[in-house]
């Protein structure tokens, strides 16, 4: 039998959190199912500095933990599941996970995005094996180590600079000339004598042999090609929205995002989308936990009446 909530939140990232932090105060029985770690992609961030409220910057583990002891000590319900589909034409929404059904009234999706890949020979093998998407878990490996980082966003350069504190050498692989991240992270980046830049450059190939070795260049202006020694690659070019479970329910733009208005609210009735995973986010904790406040205010309206 399917168990029932008033809202059912999918995802427990800074949007998920921030909407069951508000649900649970106002009293509704509330689900937030999460598929791995508890506060999303925000675990991945070594040092938060531009989350209000914290004036020395924290931990991106402790905010995400912070975050969900909050919601939890107002009364949120966390499953740890993965929702593989949704059904939101009847009065009551049917949210299918890996462990069963669940309806509610209003459902919130705060699925947020996960790393694209490149796409190149080599980088699915070596995953695990020099290849990673997160530097803050796998940084500590590459003690003393040239590493690249392929990317030149906020994002890329936040990595980079986190491995600074384990790698000998960075080298960024970018396909421009300019870098796309704030500009701090820039001025942090170009004054760390650790990290060097290929501009102009993409990767082709990845290669080892139970581990990585080298990373095969080419220049996108001149078409030169180059081969770079190194034990890791950090792979960091852009996101791909959590959205799977909703194709063919939901519209979505040519990205994959959910279409919201500015309460949050889907083309459906009862349903909302909050954090990176709409359309337009910024793509920042900060107003990913300000989506999901007002995707619950107006759930709760919705199911209140
Ligand atoms: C390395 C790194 C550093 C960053 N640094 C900063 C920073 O300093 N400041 C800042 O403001 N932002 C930073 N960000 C961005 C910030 O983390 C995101 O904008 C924010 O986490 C988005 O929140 P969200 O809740 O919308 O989505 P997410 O954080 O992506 O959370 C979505 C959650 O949904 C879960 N999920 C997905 N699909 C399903 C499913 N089918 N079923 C169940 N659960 C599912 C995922 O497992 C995930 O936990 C950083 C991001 C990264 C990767």
């Amino acid at each position: 039998m399917n168990k029932k909530y008033e809202v059912i939140i999918i995802g427990g990232g800074p949007a998920g959190l921030s909407a069951g932090l508000y649900l649970s105060r106002a009293r509704l029985n509330s689900l937030l199912i999460e598929k791995g770690l508890v506060g999303g992609q925000i675990v991945n961030a070594e040092r938060v500095e531009n989350y209000p409220g914290f004036p020395e910057g924290i931990s991106g583990f402790e905010l995400a933990q912070l975050m969900h002891q909050q919601a939890t000590k107002f009364g949120l319900e966390t499953l740890l599941a993965e929702a593989t589909g949704i059904e939101l034409k009847g009065e009551e929404k049917v949210v299918k996970t890996t462990d069963g059904n669940f309806t509610a009234r209003a459902v919130i999706i705060a699925s947020g995005s996960e790393r694209s890949k490149l796409g190149i020979p080599g980088e699915k093998e070596f995953t695990g094996r020099g290849v990673s998407y997160c530097a803050t878990c796998d940084g500590a490996f590459f003690r003393e180590q040239a590493v690249a980082v392929v990317g030149g966003g906020n994002a890329a350069i936040t990595e980079a600079l986190d491995l600074t504190k384990f790698a000998s050498r960075i080298i960024v692989i970018h396909r421009r000339q300019q870098l796309r991240a704030a500009r701090i992270l820039q001025e942090k980046a170009f004054a760390e004598p650790r990290i060097e830049f290929l501009w102009d450059t993409v990767a082709e190939e990845i290669e080892g042999e139970e581990v990585v070795k080298r990373l095969r260049l080419r220049n996108v202006s001149s078409g030169e090609k180059s081969v770079l020694d190194v034990a890791g690659v950090f792979i960091s070019v852009g996101f791909q929205p959590n959205t799977a479970f909703v194709k063919g329910v939901l519209s979505l733009d040519a990205a994959g995002h959910i279409i919201t208005n500015e309460k949050m609210e889907t083309e459906i009735p009862g349903t909302f989308a909050a954090g990176d995973i709409r359309q337009n986010s910024i793509q920042q904790a900060i107003a990913a936990a300000g989506d999901g406040a007002t995707a619950a205010i107006y759930a709760e309206r919705f199911v209140r009446g």
